[in-house]
């Protein structure tokens, strides 16, 4: 058998060091679960970062996936591809948006939400305000729409024309308009940020000052798209009403495959070549979208994520009466956190469930994410309580 630290060693000798990863190689995995190549199986409440919204090993994907692959695979975006074409119009349809571009990653699918924010200000505005804490990508453009120092610092001189408010701050937000402000670029649960949700005073803030001062609402629902809050688009759960919406993590399933939704007025200023992606909706993409929103409909995955979600936080509920090192429980549907006190390093927590066999991953500051595929079921959710609350009582003093 392949020794896993042989593999990992090959790995850091021929893989750039852009990430620190944990010392695991995976081989395979079934729904929930993963295992590496040593065998050692894994509950994967990770999902490849929000990710693989139907778990792992699904046959049927891999089946769409065999199919498409030998009838089309690509074509180019000088024709038309019928898989593409389905793919947007169910996008459009569950959005409520008019127009669909497609790429091929989140930071990808905010660049192409900044050019055509640009586009609409026509020279005269160009400013948008994202939030404090936020994420939007590691792409120059998108890492200038980010709002932390952390990923931006050595990469400077970044875009020009952003402008940062501190997320939730309505106050702010008022302020920091001024006439050459063309957007406004929110998540509605801040993912990379620690699981941060929107409060309902600042989307009604930011729903208003956008109609008044003729401002693109800009929705990232890279993360939380595609089902992840229990409605098909987290903005849903606000009554807000986006002009442009990012998505990508969830909708291909693990396929790489990015979109950026526009209402009729941005559309309106969209004309062939002001952007582009060679490999944007591709006939193998576009078919691996389809399957996964298909599954989230004939499965009722929306229903499953509600259900699911609730009674995910009523466990957490219970473990933070157990246990004093859980300060905050944060987040809905399956996109939720624990806040950790700041004695406990949440690194310590992350690598004490790997060791007993579940994967977790952290967010923000002193945040740990459950960010599970749509298809959990509550012996999921009970099996990930019992590893967390055994690594819990090995860290923390009061049992
Ligand atoms: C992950 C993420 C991105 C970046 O997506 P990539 O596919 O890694 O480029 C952008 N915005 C949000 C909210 C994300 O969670």
């Amino acid at each position: 058998m392949v020794k896993m630290k042989d593999q990992i060693e090959q790995g850091l000798e021929s893989i750039a060091n852009t990430y620190g990863r944990f010392p695991i190689c995976f081989e395979s995995g079934e729904g929930l679960y993963l295992k590496d190549t040593e065998g050692k199986v894994y509950l994967d409440f990770v999902a490849g970062i929000a990710v693989n919204a139907l778990g792992h090993g699904d046959k049927q994907y891999a089946e769409v996936l065999k199919n498409q692959a030998a009838s089309l695979v690509h074509v180019s975006n000088l024709y038309w591809n019928a898989q593409n074409i389905k793919l947007a119009q169910t996008l459009t349809s569950i959005s409520g948006l008019d127009k669909a571009f497609f790429c091929n990653s989140g930071a990808e699918a905010n660049e192409a939400a900044l050019k055509f924010a640009r586009l609409y200000g026509a020279d005269e505005k160009f400013e948008i305000i994202t939030m404090s804490n936020s994420f939007h990508g590691r792409t120059m453009g998108a890492l200038a729409l980010t709002g932390q120092t952390k990923y931006q610092a050595s990469f400077a001189p970044l875009l020009p024309g952003v402008k940062y408010v501190p997320f939730n701050d309505s106050e702010a937000l008022k302020n920091a308009i001024g006439d050459q402000t063309v957007a406004v670029m929110v998540e509605v649960i801040q993912g990379e940020g620690g699981i941060v949700e929107i409060t309902p005073e600042f989307a009604e803030t930011i729903s208003k000052l956008c109609l008044e001062k003729d401002l693109l609402l800009i929705v990232d629902e890279v993360q939380t798209g595609i089902g992840r809050t229990g409605q098909y688009f987290g903005y849903q759960n606000y009554g807000l009403k986006p002009d442009v919406v990012s998505c990508a993590k969830g909708l291909g399933g693990g396929f790489p495959i990015g979109a950026t939704l526009v209402s009729g007025k941005v559309a309106q200023k969209l004309t062939p070549s002001c952007h582009a992606s060679t490999f944007g909706g591709t006939a193998l993409a576009s078919a691996a979208a389809n399957y996964v929103l298909d599954e989230i409909e004939s499965r009722k995955l929306l229903d499953n994520v509600n259900q699911m979600g609730r009674y995910l936080q009523e466990q957490l509920l219970i473990l933070q009466n157990q246990f004093d090192v859980i300060k905050a429980i944060k987040g809905k549907g399956l996109i939720q956190g624990i806040e950790i006190v700041e004695a406990l390093p949440t690194g310590k927590i992350v690598n004490g469930a790997m060791a007993k066999g579940l994967l977790l991953v952290g967010a923000g500051h002193q945040v740990i994410r459950f960010v599970p595929p749509l298809i959990v079921a509550q012996k999921h959710i009970d099996e990930m309580i019992g590893i967390l609350k055994s690594v819990l009582e090995d860290l923390s003093s009061n049992k």
